[in-house]
């Protein structure tokens, strides 16, 4: 039976790829009946943290893929027994060798003809000791054939292979043999990870075969890149799961976008139901060529996952950037991600209010962390005025003042009588509504752009329009 894994280490915050990775290969398990397992490799003590562990737990939850649905989490740490004596097996059998010699030496005598190690250790039948590096003895000819579901047959010139260290100085397994032996452990069938591994593929196979264990079928998904086909990298480069959930993205749309780099429905299809997704990927069909990431396109995808939601669900879905939790400024900087409170105070955010204007709103955002700047005009005393955008619509605010009494003459505070109250001040003016509406506008609600205006004005209330016109006039 199919059994595959993810295997993150917790040495930062859940990157995209990362994230696509993991859909990947739960697809995978779950078209083939099989198992899916997650191991935290967790042996780079000096880079993990505790808190990366749990962040990749809720963000794999937030994608889909619940705890208590796999196998795991298992940790790297707690299988150190088998990878040592994994070690010692290949001592044994003389597929390893001790070696003793420093960088420099090995620098000193001008490597070997292709690169790396040369080999000095390989026959001098030295023991363990403290400081002694244990070499896997690679072949001196033949080839290394991997079978990559996505690539091919990548094929490995043996030579070129050098006798890589399976365990240093101290005894401890390096990263390379920790992960095969988990995987014989976990008994993994298929290994889907990242390309940037397909270096480190031929060494793991041959290990695999040196303990007499077939090896598995591998498949490697293409490396994921920005618009500058540079792979993506945390510094440069917004890579964190969590943060795009915490500018809004919805789940369904990120995991409906990350299963399309490298790979697309049937029928020109980009948007589609995840049961569709399920029942059509097929790992063979993933491109090999680098995966663009595409921000713009996530965020238009998001907008149109937005659009497609029940306003009840759009409101629900909104509260966490209205109503909190939020984290501090510092918080944020220090971990990179958190939701920042909206301008308003906590007590001045009213529910009802929102839901009058909520289906305004999904119209017009493409990620829900917008929503505040479009509504906060309701729950803030004044409107954040933007100082360009009065500049510009206050060459016409002379008719605030007619605008202001046909408001207060209105006999009913509504979006059309408002509208054509507007509409009659500018009349007047010989400015078409749009001219007159934009003193108005940015007078209320201190922006050019936004909610659509007299629907807004209606349910902000005409005592609180009139004050702010009366203030901008
Ligand atoms: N821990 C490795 C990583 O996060 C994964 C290695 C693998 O999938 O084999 O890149």
């Amino acid at each position: 039976t199919v059994r595959v894994r993810f295997a993150p280490s917790p040495t930062g915050m859940f990157h995209v790829g990362g994230a696509r990775s993991a859909l990947q290969n739960w697809i995978y398990a779950k078209q083939h009946g099989g198992a899916f397992v997650l191991r935290i490799e967790d042996t780079d003590a000096a880079r993990n943290r505790p808190e990366w562990i749990e962040g990749i737990l809720s963000a794999m939850e937030w994608i889909g893929i619940e705890r208590g649905s796999y196998e795991g989490p298992y940790f790297q740490s707690s299988y150190a027994d088998e990878q040592r004596a994994a070690a010692q097996r290949l001592f044994e059998g003389g597929r390893a060798y001790y070696c003793e010699c420093t960088r420099e030496q090995v620098q000193a005598r001008g490597g070997n003809q292709y690169s790396g190690y040369d080999g000095f250790c390989r026959e001098r039948g030295l023991g363990p000791a403290e400081g002694r590096a244990l070499r896997f003895k690679t072949p001196t000819e033949g080839e290394t054939v991997v079978v990559d579901l996505i690539r091919g047959e990548p094929t490995f010139d043996n030579k070129l292979i050098e006798d890589f260290v399976i365990a240093r100085g101290d005894g401890s397994p390096v990263f390379l043999l920790a992960n095969v032996i988990d995987d014989i452990t976990m008994k993994i069938t298929h290994v889907i990870r990242a390309e940037e591994h397909l270096p480190n593929t031929p060494k793991q196979q041959l290990l695999w075969e040196a303990l007499g264990v077939t090896p598995p079928t591998w498949a490697h998904v293409p490396v994921v890149v920005n618009e500058k086909r540079q792979k993506l990298s945390k510094r440069r480069d917004k890579v964190a799961l969590e943060m795009y959930r915490d500018e809004g993205y919805l789940a369904d749309a990120m995991r409906n976008y990350l299963m399309l780099l490298g790979w697309a429905p049937s029928g020109d299809r980009e948007i589609v139901p995840w049961q569709v997704i399920e029942d059509e990927f097929r790992l063979e069909e993933v491109n090999s060529s680098p995966a663009f990431f595409d921000e713009k396109k996530l965020r238009a995808f998001n907008g149109e996952y937005i659009r497609a939601l029940s306003t009840e669900d759009f409101i629900a879905a909104c509260r966490p950037w209205l109503t909190g939790p939020f984290v501090t400024a510092e918080e944020r900087a220090e971990s990179g991600f958190g939701i920042v409170a909206p301008p308003w105070a906590p007590q001045d955010f009213d529910p009802e209010t929102f839901a009058q204007v909520a289906e305004l709103a999904q119209t017009r955002i493409a990620v829900l962390a917008e929503i505040s700047s479009y509504v906060d005009f309701f729950f803030l005393d004044q409107p954040v005025i933007d100082e360009a955008a009065w500049a510009k619509a206050s060459k016409d605010a002379g008719i605030l003042p007619d605008v202001i009494a046909a408001f207060e003459a209105l006999p009913s505070w509504d979006a059309d009588s408002i509208k054509a109250a507007v509409e009659t001040a500018g009349t007047a003016r010989e400015l078409k509504l749009g001219k007159a509406q934009a003193p108005v506008r940015v007078a209320v609600t201190g922006r050019s752009v936004g909610l659509p205006l007299f629907e807004s004005l209606a349910v902000l209330g005409r005592e609180r329009t009139i004050a702010r016109l009366r203030a901008a006039a």
